[in-house]
């Protein structure tokens, strides 16, 4: 329920060479619809497959869908933008590597969420990639960052030598992705997660204290904390605040920084409960906890659960038949007093608009955390004009707070110009777009 575009057809190519000669052909015509391309299109709450402009033609990518190469010594595949992460994941199941999977569901594509920057359990989905293949607006075929170096593969070395081009292509129109090489994480020999309830009244001291934990190396992985909204949301049980917590390693260091982290909350005398997934095991209906357990260890097979709470349909009828669904995603400080700012201005959006978002905050590291705010509303004229209203309320507050998106929804584009800093670097971007797209034959996206 975001803006409609004006989308004049859809294109699926089933090759490289097949999506060459359709950008030739749009090359060839002066002033007439633009290629917008996708991969799988499930990106549910930033506009799923609505383009940002009108006069588009859609490339859907999905038709492309060989995982082309794996090295699981040398932690990499290569992988064209219709392979899901469930698949590529039941291919590594039972070997020592794992990808790095989202909350989202299993039939989402690797490179789609890669190239959207997006974030997995473990970390950045951008820290996944280390070499993308592209197609360039006149149909020229190119290889960026680090490839495979033929019989002796050698190390990943994502940023090459020289300044790297690789990130001109995520969150691009530069050029169409025809494929990827997706680093892949060593499986860790043992996984406990630990489960910690708080009320919202020791919300500063409790995300200090995490803070504390991570910055100390206590934590593997993103961090999660969700909110009660949230918890219920995607299917959970919860009264309280509750913070996920991921310890992997050997037998041995899992069972000591358990323990550890179990001495380290009850002395803070912060936390109501402390669960742990090798004493106390998620209940069967609490498909969050459940979820997250099988996430940090690689495994989206969860998520479809998951998935039908937050929307109440499958993936295939989310766009279709779903509930409404919407996201905004700001990275903030890692520091208690961010989060509980945060807060405050989501209870102010409340308060202003009728709409309440649910937030869960992920800790990418001691320092940032990517707060990701959902609103879920029934599916009518009047509910979606409210929570949209929520949604650019919600854009305004933490803007002026200083709380800035790391993606953008398909409505919100014209946001980049405000929000990124210096306007010689914005200018530097449209020269580049101007040199290698002069006749635009890739749709100017959410991020131009
Ligand atoms: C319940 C729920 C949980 C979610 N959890 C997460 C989560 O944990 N982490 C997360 O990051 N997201 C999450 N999402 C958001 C979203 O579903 C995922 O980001 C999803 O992976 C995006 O869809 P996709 O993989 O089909 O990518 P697509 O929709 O195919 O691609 C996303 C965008 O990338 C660009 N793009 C894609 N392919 C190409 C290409 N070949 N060439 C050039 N540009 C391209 C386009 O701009 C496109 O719009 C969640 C959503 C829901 C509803």
């Amino acid at each position: 329920m975001f803006s409609p575009r004006d989308i004049y057809g859809v294109v699926r190519p089933r090759t490289v060479e097949e999506v060459r000669e359709t950008v030739r052909a749009f090359a060839r015509t002066e002033g007439g619809p633009r290629l917008q391309a996708l991969s799988t299109g499930r990106n549910w709450g930033l506009g799923s497959r609505e383009p940002a402009r009108d006069s588009v033609v859609t490339m859907e990518l999905q038709g492309l869908d060989a995982i082309r190469d794996l090295d699981v010594e040398g932690g990499w595949a290569i992988v064209e933008p219709g392979v899901t992460q469930l698949r590529l994941a039941e291919l590594l199941d039972g070997t020592d590597r794992m990808l790095n999977v989202t909350a989202s569901s299993g039939h989402t594509s690797v490179l789609g969420n890669i190239v959207d920057r997006g974030v997995g359990l473990r970390r950045q989905r951008t820290l996944d990639l280390a070499g993308l293949e592209v197609v360039l607006p006149d149909g020229e075929l190119l290889r960026v960052g680090w490839w495979p170096h033929g019989e002796h593969p050698g190390a990943v070395n994502p940023q090459g030598l020289g300044p790297s081009p690789l990130a001109l292509f995520t969150q691009s129109d530069l050029g169409i992705v025809t494929a990827g090489v997706v680093r892949l994480l060593p499986r860790p020999e043992a996984q406990c997660v630990l489960r910690l309830g708080f009320d919202s009244g020791r919300l500063v001291q409790a995300i200090d204290e995490l803070r504390r934990w991570t910055a100390q190396g206590l934590v593997s992985g993103v961090l999660k904390v969700y909110d009660t909204v949230s918890t219920q949301s995607y299917g959970g049980h919860a009264d309280e605040y509750l913070a996920h917590l991921c310890v992997s390693g050997t037998e041995r260091s899992v069972a000591a920084v358990s323990r550890v982290l179990g001495e380290e909350a009850g002395a803070s005398g912060l936390f109501t409960r402390v669960l742990r997934s090798d004493e106390h095991p998620p209940a069967d209906d609490d498909m969050v906890a459940q979820a997250v357990e099988r996430l940090y260890a690689g495994d989206p097979s969860r998520n479809e659960t998951m998935l039908r709470s937050a929307v109440g349909q499958d993936a295939d009828r989310v766009d279709t038949e779903g509930g409404g669904w919407l996201f905004f995603l700001p990275l903030i400080p890692f520091t208690g007093r961010a989060v509980a700012r945060a807060q405050e201005l989501l209870a102010q959006v409340h308060a202003e608009t009728g709409v309440r978002a649910g937030s869960t905050i992920n800790a990418l590291d001691a320092d940032v955390v990517d707060l990701v705010v959902s609103f879920r509303f029934p599916r009518t004229a009047p509910d979606a004009r409210r929570a949209h209203r929520a949604l650019d309320r919600t854009y305004e507050l933490f803007a002026e707070a200083g709380f800035h998106p790391y993606r953008l929804d398909s409505d919100h584009h014209q946001w980049v110009d405000r929000l990124s800093g210096d306007p010689a670097a914005r200018a530097f971007v449209r020269r580049l777009k101007q040199t290698l797209d002069p006749r635009l034959v890739i749709a100017p996206g959410r991020y131009a």
